[in-house]
Parts: C-alpha cells; sequence; structure tokens
C-alpha cells in the first residue's frame, strides 16, 4: 500500500459586496472575500493538498486567475478536477483535514455544514472530513477582520 499526504494553504481578503462561500457553503455575512473566482479559500487550499499530494503542479496554474473562464467560478469545479487527478493517479482519499481560520463570523454553527459539504464533492463517507475554526485572536490581518484564510492536509491511499 502506498500512502501520501498533501498540504494545501490559502488566504483571501475581505471585500464588501462579495459573497462569502467556504468549503463550498454559502455563508451570510455583511461581506465576503475578494477573489476572481468564488474565492472560496478552504476549497482552494483542499485543491492545493490533492494536487501537492499527487506531485501535481497548484491550483493557480490549471486555474490561472488570469483566465476569463474562471472568472466568479464555483470552486467545486476546481475540487473536481483535482479529484480526478487523484484517481486517475490510483489513489483515493483517506481523510481531511481542515483549519479555517476568520475573525468573523464567527464560524463554529458552521463546522458540520462545511464538514458535510466536503465529504459530499469528494464523495467520502461521514467522518472522513475535519473541520476546525480558529480566530486570529484580534491580531494579524486575520484577527483584524481584513482576510480569512485555511489550511488543510489530506492523506491519500492506493493500494
Ligand atoms: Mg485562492
Amino acid at each position: 500500500m502506498q500512502i501520501r499526504t498533501g498540504i494545501g494553504y490559502d488566504l483571501h481578503r475581505i471585500a464588501a459586496d462579495r459573497p462569502l462561500v467556504l468549503g463550498g457553503v454559502k455563508v451570510s455575512a455583511p461581506f465576503g472575500l475578494a477573489g476572481h473566482s468564488d474565492a472560496d479559500c478552504v476549497l482552494h487550499a483542499l485543491c492545493d493538498s490533492l494536487l501537492g499530494a499527487v506531485g501535481a503542479d497548484d491550483i493557480g496554474t490549471y486555474f490561472p486567475d488570469t483566465d476569463p473562464a474562471n472568472a466568479g467560478a464555483d470552486s467545486r469545479r476546481f475540487v473536481r478536477h483535482a479529484l480526478e487527478m487523484v484517481r486517475a493517479r490510483g489513489y483515493r482519499i483517506s481523510n481531511v483535514d481542515c483549519v479555517i481560520m476568520a475573525e468573523r463570523p464567527r464560524l463554529g454553527p458552521l463546522k458540520p455544514a462545511i464538514r458535510e459539504s466536503i465529504e459530499g464533492m469528494l464523495e467520502l463517507p461521514e467522518g472522513s472530513v475535519g473541520v476546525k475554526a480558529k480566530t486570529g485572536e484580534e491580531v494579524g490581518a486575520i484577527g483584524r477582520g481584513e482576510a480569512i484564510a485555511a489550511m488543510v492536509t489530506v492523506l491519500l491511499i492506493r493500494d
């Protein structure tokens, strides 16, 4: 059996008049995240963890923000592409673990929905995805509410 791990990280700036989508879940907030696509930093970090685990390039290479086709894109499309690359190499996902860093909105109540969303798009059984919410303790860009970031790790298995 072969085992591979991957890590992904992403950060997007807070912006007015933008949607806030985290882990594929639309979040009700008076602001959103700036970005070329839907700016879902959780799914972007997830993509990079999957791509990195199979030694592929990063999300910006496959879905550049200079490509008009990616403008306003639903980031679940990027995840499906990364998942196909994982499967094409004969791997399956054992588990995914996510840390989402946001001062606001408070993400605690959203964790179950984000977990279910990611398990659904990766076609994983319940209990395969961990989601943790952290604040920035009022320091740094995240703590001042200027940005939201996410870190994701994945474990892949090939029998
Ligand atoms: Mg991004």
